[in-house]
């Protein structure tokens, strides 16, 4: 049974690297008819930020990205909040003590800043390993039983893991094969607090284990960690379960150069986080893709297409679709480069696969906002006429907000070049045509194209685009016929009449 877990920290929005992270756990359980499990890391209290959290369920629920269990739903395997299982990570520390996997240290942190200077002076860098750890304070260079009298004492202490002196540690990663490092270039991390919280890497470990995780799926920032990782099942004694590892790639910036950051975003005026955040320390807010009017589906089919590729040029793709054709094979090991073009383009083509029904739903918010009434049927057929020329809803009103309002004013430039002085004639001629031909659409063409505007040899583009400028105010909008069929008789000739007065040319 496949179990995977997303796991986040909650100290901030939820970067879209860390949504891309849990997104393929998610297709991965799905794919294998397994367990997707929330799980949030908050032992680090001095990161701890209000909010985050419920901003980091809040987004996944927008994407479709669901959960079986988790700290919003409970599940068997609870509570999934790291400081709500506190009590349970000190047994484990220390039964790696009692097994010499691991030590009490009492070094302050002035003392340990001391020694790094030192090193630094000589040109060194200091690291708390098995060269060092005898010159410093814990359990091993004083002895258990005085440790034991001044942990008695009340004196802090953290436990580090010991690692063996010299040998090579292995972490088969599903993406990159075996990646090998020597323990020499490790150090002793600290696994358990002054604060009697345990870090990062005990949590992580102790609870991959209790909650039956299969496999690790996450950023490759975890990589160097991993080491630590694999040693720290061995020395419980739990290689057997040890869950399978892969480390996925950065997101990087547009132009390839380093991981995708927030100040990129701003610089380059796209989100990097889901949703809005309102940072409650500073105030400020950072957009998110929800607000700027990205679908959640173009969002989760471009970042599924980050770091991954089905193997063949397919690039829409639903989430069941996705779900079909994900495999950890076909995760790239370089850095996915973020592409702003392509992250429009896919919005574009899922706006377009909403029903016209849900576009009028859009266009109908912009039309309450502005105090406008139309029939639900005429706001449904604008949407649908204009759909295509739409990729966010904030583009709605812009693009069609003829359809509702009369033009105020005229575009300077449109006039001047289409609009010479014989328009008003022309128009007055547009105005006497709709009135007496039937009011669809071969007829109007017919009058108008043929029987008028080519019968008196005039400039097709002319005459037609002065009509756009007379109908919309400038010279954008679908054909002309069905702009006018969709406005209706009434309203052109109003619209014509008020364009023939107004308009002033120099003769
Ligand atoms: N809490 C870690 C993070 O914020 C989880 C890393 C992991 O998945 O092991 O990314």
């Amino acid at each position: 049974m496949v179990r995977v877990r997303f796991a986040p920290s909650p100290t901030g929005p939820l970067h879209i690297g860390g949504v891309r992270t849990a997104l393929y756990n998610y297709l991965f359980a799905r794919q294998n008819g397994g367990k997707m499990i929330l799980r949030i890391e908050d032992t680090d209290q001095n990161r701890f930020v209000p909010g985050a959290e419920q901003y980091i369920i809040e987004a996944l629920d927008w994407l479709g990205i669901q959960f079986d269990e988790g700290v919003h739903i409970g599940g068997p395997y609870g509570p999934y909040r790291q400081s709500d299982r506190k009590a349970m990570y000190r047994q484990y520390a220390e039964q790696l003590i009692r097994d010499g996997w691991a030590y009490y240290a009492f070094d302050k942190p002035e003392a340990l800043e001391t020694k790094r200077k030192e090193y630094e002076a000589q040109k060194k860098t200091f690291q708390y390993d098995c060269n060092t750890r005898l010159q410093m304070e814990n359990s091993l260079s004083l002895g258990m039983e005085e440790a034991q009298r001044r942990i008695d004492a009340g004196e802090p202490y953290v436990v580090r893991f010991q690692f063996p002196d010299n040998i090579d540690i292995t972490v088969h990663d599903m993406i990159r094969g075996d990646v090998t490092m020597n323990s020499r270039l490790l150090d002793d991390k600290v696994l358990f607090k002054s604060d009697g919280m345990p870090t990062y890497h005990l949590a992580n470990i102790v609870d991959d284990h209790t909650m039956d995780i299969t496999h690790v799926i996450r950023g490759e920032e975890w990589l160097p960690s991993a080491p630590l990782h694999v040693m720290l099942y061995k020395a419980f004694g739990w290689e057997d379960t040890m869950p399978r590892f892969a480390h996925l790639p950065l997101l990087l910036k547009p132009e390839g150069n380093g991981k995708l950051s927030k100040r990129d975003g701003d610089r380059l005026g796209f989100p990097v986080f889901p949703l809005e955040w309102h940072d409650p320390k500073s105030g400020e807010i950072s957009s998110g893709y929800r607000e700027r009017g990205y679908l959640p589906q173009a969002v989760v089919n471009m970042l599924a297409l980050m770091g991954w590729n089905p193997g063949t040029e397919q690039e829409i793709m639903s989430m069941d679709e996705l779900i079909k054709l994900f495999n950890v094979e076909h995760i790239s090991k370089n850095g996915a480069k973020f592409n702003l073009d392509k992250a429009k383009w896919f919005q574009h083509e899922y706006f377009q696969m909403l029903s016209d029904k849900e576009v009028a739903a859009y266009l109908q918010k912009e039309l309450d906002a502005r105090g406008i009434t139309a029939s639900h049927d005429y706001v449904v057929k604008v949407a649908g006429m204009m759909k295509e020329r739409i990729t966010f809803p904030s583009d709605l009103w812009e693009t069609c907000c003829y359809f509702f309002e009369a033009p105020t004013e005229y575009n300077e430039k449109d006039v001047a070049k289409r609009w010479t002085p014989d328009m008003h004639i022309h128009m007055a001629k547009v105005i006497e045509i709709l009135n007496t031909v039937p009011f669809e659409h071969d007829a109007i063409h017919k009058a108008l194209l043929d029987d008028y505007i080519a019968a008196n040899g005039l400039n097709t583009g002319k005459v037609m685009n002065s009509l756009r400028i007379a109908v919309v105010g400038r010279t954008v909008g679908p054909d002309m016929i069905t702009l006018i069929l969709t406005i209706g008789k009434e309203e052109t000739i109003r619209r014509v009449e008020r364009a023939i007065e107004k308009i002033r040319v120099n003769s």
